[in-house]
């Protein structure tokens, strides 16, 4: 399930004359270190075959990415790889997992308000995508979040082995932030780590609850259009912050139960 990204060995040692150790970029590391133990401890990844990344402070032209063979659960700040558009791994050791470059890549080289993308085939989000219809129905709360903001990928094709695929999802984001990858799993695609980490778990969440309705096998009852579009702009306007704050508690949590992702 996970591929090795086919990158020249001598590319891997291509080096920057810029320093990527600012506190910033660090910052930037140890938040997605965060996230990535976070998502594995709520059972969001799948082995090893799943990727976030986000474009490095400074430097819209690279991304930092987990890398290839190591779960989510062991990710720590200093595992991640810091990547460029080209396949080079240009700081960290191994490489990323082939589908994450070919995806995060292009994504990122063509929707650069994307600064973070979070790939996951988490359950309950991906039985949505695995079913008829639109992913969401607009009957709970918390899938108002994302009310106008979903775009569906209804075409399938195998993996993500090239950059056409990666293109081919831009292309379909649009100007969406999440995608339902039909027969697939999701990406999230927010302006940064923490507002992906917000959408990517609440996202989940939805799908749970939604799941759970439908299995009642009673109609779902969808919520006026006018109050989900109301509903939704309330929920974007506190978004940033909550967001913020979120990340700020998943990174307590995580401080006083699992220190070692900052490492
Ligand atoms: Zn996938």
């Amino acid at each position: 399930m996970a591929h090795e990204l086919n990158v020249s060995k001598a590319n891997a040692a291509v080096r920057r004359n810029v320093s990527l150790e600012t506190d910033e970029i660090w910052q930037a590391r140890v938040d997605l270190a965060a996230c990535l133990r976070m998502a594995a401890r709520l059972g969001l990844e799948e082995g090893i075959c799943n990727h976030f990344s986000a474009v490095v402070p400074g430097h819209p032209d690279l991304f930092i990415v987990n890398r290839l063979g190591w779960a989510f659960q062991e990710a720590t700040a200093s595992s991640l790889l810091i990547c460029d558009f080209e396949g080079n791994v240009v700081a960290g050791d191994g490489v990323p997992e082939a589908t994450a470059f070919y995806i995060h890549a292009r994504l990122q080289k063509m929707a650069p308000r994307v600064g973070a993308a979070f790939h996951t085939h988490m359950p309950n989000a991906t039985a949505l995508s695995m079913v008829e219809g639109e992913p969401l129905v607009w009957a709970g709360q918390t899938a108002l979040k994302f009310y106008g903001r979903v775009a569906v990928d209804e075409n399938y094709n195998g993996l993500a082995l090239d950059e056409s695929e990666g293109d081919r999802i831009a292309a379909v984001l649009g100007d969406k932030d999440i995608l339902f990858m039909k027969n697939h799993g999701v990406m999230v695609c927010a302006p940064n780590i923490a507002e992906a980490w917000d959408d990517l778990y609440y996202l989940e969440r939805a799908a749970e609850v939604q799941l759970k309705a439908m299995g009642s096998g009673r109609k779902l009852l969808p919520v006026l259009p006018h109050v989900a579009a109301e509903a939704a702009r309330q929920m974007r306007e506190g978004d940033p912050e909550s967001a913020r704050m979120h990340l700020a508690s998943i990174r307590r949590v995580l401080d006083r139960e699992a220190p070692d992702y900052r490492d």
